[in-house]
């Protein structure tokens, strides 16, 4: 059954298009699509059951700033109600555009494991002598890496689209990382996507929030350790003290399904809220 959002005048008008962990998006013609940010929140990949109140008017309003700062062309076209935005509906590139300034996560790993070549010792956050542009495929189950070669041998975009991808990730990467900098935050990944217009013009969208990007507090930032995320962080380790993080792992290791997790502490729901509120009131310098 196709679920639908109520149009203007309180019709049911739009079909869903795809509900993401937080995004729920509806087609509201052939031309727009409608991004809902839910309250919802995800941690280790799982939709957990309580919702954190402001977190969808906090991604929204933080993609609308991020859209505008960044004057490269992009897919917003109006933002309505607190957690609403119509965007241009595009052709998407099957591609992801990660820009790591930080050797973290999978980067890390592949490091260790002899799997890429960078100029830099195998330090766990260690900061990148220059942004790399690390591009990976589009999939539901794992994006896996790729090289700008093999996205021109697969025939998925030609040298000169793949280069101006890359050269328009990185420079939209730096901007962001200085305005993360200012606000007392190291930047220290980001994931792009885009998607061609009818005439074939490349146009930045998706969202762009904390699902997004890798967000650390600069103050206590050090290298060669797990670096504190500053939207989830609080929830991981409630996980973790309610024992939930170890039967999920169990689960995981085991092959069976997910477990149930726990409905989240009032006091944690609170303070993870707060996190997002003064998270977009420092990097934009905005009251919400
Ligand atoms: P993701 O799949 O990236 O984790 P969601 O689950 O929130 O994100 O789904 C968003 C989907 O909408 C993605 O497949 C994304 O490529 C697509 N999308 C984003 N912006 C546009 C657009 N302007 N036109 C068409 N599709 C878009």
């Amino acid at each position: 059954m196709q679920e639908h959002v109520s149009g203007p005048e309180g019709k049911l008008s739009s079909a869903l298009f795809k509900r993401g962990k937080v995004k729920d998006i509806y087609e509201l013609d052939s031309e727009e699509l409608l991004f809902v940010f839910t309250d919802r929140v995800s941690a280790y990949d799982i939709v957990l059951p309580s919702t954190i109140p402001r977190k969808g008017e906090v991604l929204c309003k933080l993609a609308a700033y991020w859209f505008n700062y960044l004057k490269a062309p992009h897919h917003m076209i109006r933002v309505e109600d607190a957690n609403r935005m119509v965007v241009r509906r595009l052709k998407m590139i099957p591609v992801e555009c990660v820009v790591r300034g930080y050797l973290y996560g999978s980067l890390y790993e592949r490091l260790v494991k002899g799997e890429v070549n960078l100029p830099v010792k195998p330090v766990n956050a260690a900061m990148l002598p220059e942004p790399y542009f690390d591009p990976t495929t589009k999939s539901d189950v794992k994006d896996e890496p790729v090289t700008v070669d093999q996205v021109v041998d697969e025939g998925w975009l030609d040298k000169e689209e793949i280069t101006a991808l890359k050269d328009r990730s990185i420079s939209i990467y730096k901007k962001m990382s200085e305005r993360a900098d200012k606000a007392g935050f190291i930047l220290a990944d980001l994931k792009l996507e885009f998607g061609f217009d009818d005439e074939s013009n490349i146009v930045l969208a998706d969202s762009i929030g904390p699902d997004e990007f890798r967000l650390w507090p600069k103050e206590n930032y050090s290298p060669g350790k797990n670096q504190e995320s500053y939207d989830k962080q609080l929830i991981r380790d409630w996980l973790s003290k309610v024992g939930y993080k170890k039967i999920l792992d169990e689960a995981r290791k085991a092959g069976q399904p997910t477990p149930r997790p726990p409905d989240l502490a009032k006091d944690l729901i609170e303070e993870t809220s707060n996190r997002y509120v003064i998270a977009y009131q420092r990097l934009t310098g905005l009251k919400l």
